[in-house]
C-alpha cells in the first residue's frame, strides 16, 4: 500500500518534470521568431503564371505604420475637398439667384416709377373733372397723403441683397404704400364727382326746362291780375299760352303723373311731380293722354289743350311749382 502512493507519487514527479521541459522548449522557440527573419510570401495569379513578391517583416511594419497615418490624411484631405467644392457650387447658385434678384428688384422700381406717373395723371384728370363739375378741389395736404404721408419705418437687415445702396425694402415698402394711399384717394374723390354729377343729372332731369307747347302767345301771365271770368283781382298762379284747341301738349320735364282729372276751375288738368320738389300743373284740357302713377319722359305728349273749366277762351294754364311754391313758369322755358 506504501510503495504503491510511492510510486505513484514517483509517477506524477515524472510528469511534472516532463511538462517542464516542454515549457522550456517552448521558450526556446518563440524568441527564435524575429521581425528580420519574417517574411510575407505574396502570391498572385498573372497572365503569365503565378508571379510572387517577397516583404519582409520590417517592410510590412512600416507598410502598416504608414496606412495608419495615411488613412485619416486622405479622409481628412479628402472630405475637405468635397465641401470646398460643394461650398463653390452654393457660392455660384446664391450668385445666381442674387443675381436674378436684383433684376426683379429693378424691375419693381420701374413698374413703382410707371405706377406713381399714372396715379399722377389720374390725379390731373381729377382736378379737371372737380372743375368741370363745380366741385372743390382736395385740398393739396390731403393730396400729399399719396406722395408722402406717414413713413412707416419698415427695418430690415436684408438690404445688403440689393442692387444699390439707394434702393432699400424699406423705401420699396414706403412708395408701395404711398401708391396704394393715392389710389385709395382718387378712388374716393372719383365716386364723389359721380355722385355729385348723378345728383346734377336728377336735378336737371327734374327741372322744367322746355315749353309745354311748340307754339304760342303769352297772354296773362304770372301775378296778381284780374281775373278775366270773375273781373276780380286775384293772384295768378301761372303763365296762360294762348293756342288753338287741339295743339298737343308736352311734358316739360321727366316724372310721374299724380292727377289726370277734372276741376270746376281749371277743367280737365294734368299735374306731374318731378321729384326734388318740382311739380306741374296744365289745365283747360280738351283731352288727357296719360292716366294718375303713370311714368313719363320730358317731351312726352299727355294731352291736348282746350277750353275747358273757367276760361273763357281757348289756351293752356302752364304752373311750376317748387316745394309746392308757385313759381313763375317763364324762368323755366
Ligand atoms: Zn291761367
Amino acid at each position: 500500500m506504501r510503495r504503491l502512493f510511492k510510486a505513484k507519487i514517483v509517477t506524477d514527479m515524472r510528469i511534472v518534470s516532463s511538462m517542464r521541459k516542454l515549457i522550456t522548449r517552448r521558450q526556446r522557440i518563440f524568441p527564435q521568431i524575429k521581425l528580420k527573419s519574417l517574411k510575407f510570401l505574396v502570391l498572385r495569379e498573372g497572365r503569365s503564371g503565378l508571379r510572387q513578391f517577397e516583404l519582409s517583416g520590417k517592410a510590412a511594419l512600416w507598410g502598416l505604420i504608414a496606412l495608419f497615418i495615411l488613412t485619416p490624411a486622405v479622409f481628412y484631405f479628402g472630405s475637405q475637398l468635397l465641401l470646398e467644392t460643394a461650398y463653390a457650387h452654393r457660392v455660384a447658385k446664391l450668385r445666381k439667384d442674387n443675381a436674378a434678384l436684383h433684376r426683379l428688384v429693378e424691375r419693381f422700381e420701374d413698374r413703382i416709377a410707371v405706377m406713381q406717373r399714372e396715379v399722377g395723371v389720374l390725379s390731373e384728370m381729377d382736378q379737371d373733372l372737380r372743375g368741370h363739375a363745380q366741385m372743390p378741389d382736395i385740398n393739396p395736404g390731403i393730396r400729399q397723403v399719396g406722395i408722402g404721408g406717414i413713413m412707416i419705418e419698415v427695418r430690415t437687415d436684408m438690404d445688403y441683397l440689393l442692387p444699390s445702396s439707394d434702393v432699400s425694402l424699406a423705401s420699396i415698402t414706403e412708395r408701395l404704400d404711398a401708391l396704394y394711399r393715392s389710389v385709395k384717394l382718387e378712388q374716393l374723390s372719383y365716386e364723389g364727382i359721380r355722385d355729385s354729377l348723378k345728383n346734377d343729372l336728377a336735378r336737371l332731369r327734374a327741372t322744367p326746362s322746355i315749353m309745354p307747347v311748340t307754339k304760342g302767345k303769352f297772354t296773362s301771365g304770372f301775378g296778381l291780375r284780374r281775373h278775366p271770368y270773375t273781373q276780380k283781382y286775384d293772384f295768378h298762379r301761372g303763365q296762360d299760352i294762348k293756342v288753338r284747341t287741339g295743339t298737343p301738349v308736352f311734358a316739360t320735364a321727366g316724372g310721374k303723373v299724380v292727377a289726370a282729372r277734372w276741376d270746376g276751375n281749371l277743367g280737365l288738368y294734368v299735374k306731374i311731380d318731378h321729384g326734388n320738389g318740382f311739380r306741374t300743373l296744365y289745365g283747360h284740357l280738351r283731352r288727357i293722354g296719360v292716366e294718375e302713377g303713370q311714368l313719363i319722359r320730358r317731351g312726352d305728349r299727355i294731352g291736348e289743350s282746350g277750353n275747358t273749366g273757367r276760361s273763357t277762351n281757348s289756351h293752356l294754364h302752364y304752373e311750376v311749382r317748387l316745394y309746392r311754391q308757385s313759381q313763375n313758369p317763364i324762368n323755366f322755358f
